[in-house]
């Protein structure tokens, strides 16, 4: 029997304990008061309940740990919940680690991506092009990356018509489930968007990834590591700047389009470490010295793309989205929460 017999629209949202997720429910929660959210996580290395205590009991959401990738399950979810609407975030995200071990990349961004698209097809259509009457407005919001598009020079901007190059396994896997999802709304005619964002930061974010990594290793006084030259640049958005951008997407975006989230905020990752150490410096200070005295360049990631940058002209143009957090700002508030952590 479903159990949201209290008439409240019911989301699944996939990888709901990761970082953009863990800032997306409960922003999403308060923003929605007529939503249940369904938070369907594995609870890998990269999921952390901690991050959703503020909501844990919330009468409007429900955590299950599960694999998006067991038929079964999400049979089973879309039914016993009456799921109205997804939002899939979950994801293997690090390309670090896909280089070094890609098979769950594979498994968990494409397989997972397919078995969730089943689950919806089944669902809410009666057949083909043919949505079932109580869900008529059914969408599957699919989150992805701007890395499908590969590597970019000096000049120019990835926009929605770009041509996807995926240069890492991670961003092979990406493009593979965007392209699975445009097959379910051009074959099957399920309702769904695509939204390609560029890189996020802010609060909850896990240690490996680069921000996160040079404030621990600076407040740790360690080295804190910077591949190859440092000259890569990418176009960083605050994260809930992207969450207000998954919400206009998922609630005002056309069925079957792809709209392209960024920041206008290029940088390079020296001129990320230099500032962060300088944000450090000014709010924890060393007995002596600077944080910046740590900087120690190590060898390469293997294809390392040289640049990132969006053209976020369609999110803006079409839906009124803008980017509200300027980069000092959300690094500030950034340091802060990974200072408080570290205590
Ligand atoms: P994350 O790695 O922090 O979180 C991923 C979450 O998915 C984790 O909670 C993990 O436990 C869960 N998960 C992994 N495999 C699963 C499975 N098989 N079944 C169920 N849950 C599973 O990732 P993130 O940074 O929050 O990214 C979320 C989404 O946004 C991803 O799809 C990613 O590709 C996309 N994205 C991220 C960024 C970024 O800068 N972080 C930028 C653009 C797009």
């Amino acid at each position: 029997m479903p159990d949201n017999s209290n008439n409240l629209n019911t989301t699944l949202i996939t990888g709901g304990a990761g970082f953009i997720g863990s800032n997306f429910i409960p922003f999403f929660l308060e923003k929605y008061s007529d939503t249940h959210v369904v938070n369907l996580d594995k609870l890998t290395y990269a999921g952390n309940l901690e991050h959703l205590k503020e909501i844990e009991n919330n009468n409007r959401y429900t955590f299950l740990e599960g694999d998006i990738c067991d038929a079964d399950l999400i049979t089973t979810i879309f039914e016993k919940h009456s799921i109205g609407s997804v939002i899939h975030f979950a994801a293997e995200s690090h390309v670090d680690n896909s280089i070094a071990s890609p098979d769950a990349f594979i498994q968990t961004n494409i397989h997972g991506t397919f078995t969730l698209l089943e689950g919806a097809k089944k669902y809410w259509l009666e057949a083909p092009n043919r949505p079932k009457k109580s869900f008529k407005a059914a969408r599957f919001h699919h989150i992805s990356t701007d890395e499908v598009y590969g590597s970019l020079g000096h000049e120019g901007y990835f926009t929605e018509e770009t041509p996807y190059a995926p240069n890492s396994p991670y961003s092979a896997s990406k493009a593979a489930s965007d392209f699975l999802v445009r097959s379910y709304y051009h074959t099957y005619g399920l309702n769904v968007v695509t939204s390609n964002c560029s890189n996020n930061y802010g609060p909850k974010q896990h240690n490996e990834k680069l921000i996160p990594t040079i404030i621990r290793k600076a407040l740790a006084g360690e080295k804190i590591p910077i591949y190859g030259d440092g000259k890569n640049i990418r176009d960083w958005l605050y994260v809930l700047d992207h969450c207000k951008g998954i919400d206009l997407v998922f609630n005002q975006g056309k069925t079957g389009e792809t709209y392209a989230i960024g920041g206008d905020n290029e940088h390079n990752n020296l001129d990320i470490v230099r500032t962060i150490c300088g944000i450090l410096d000014e709010l924890y200070p060393k007995k002596t010295g600077s944080y910046k005295e740590q900087i120690a360049f190590v060898e390469d990631r293997l294809g390392h793309d040289m640049r990132y940058a969006i053209d976020a002209s369609k999110i803006k143009n079409k839906l009124g989205w803008q980017a509200e957090t300027n980069f000092e700002t959300g690094l500030r508030k950034t340091v802060l929460w990974y200072i408080e952590q570290s205590k």
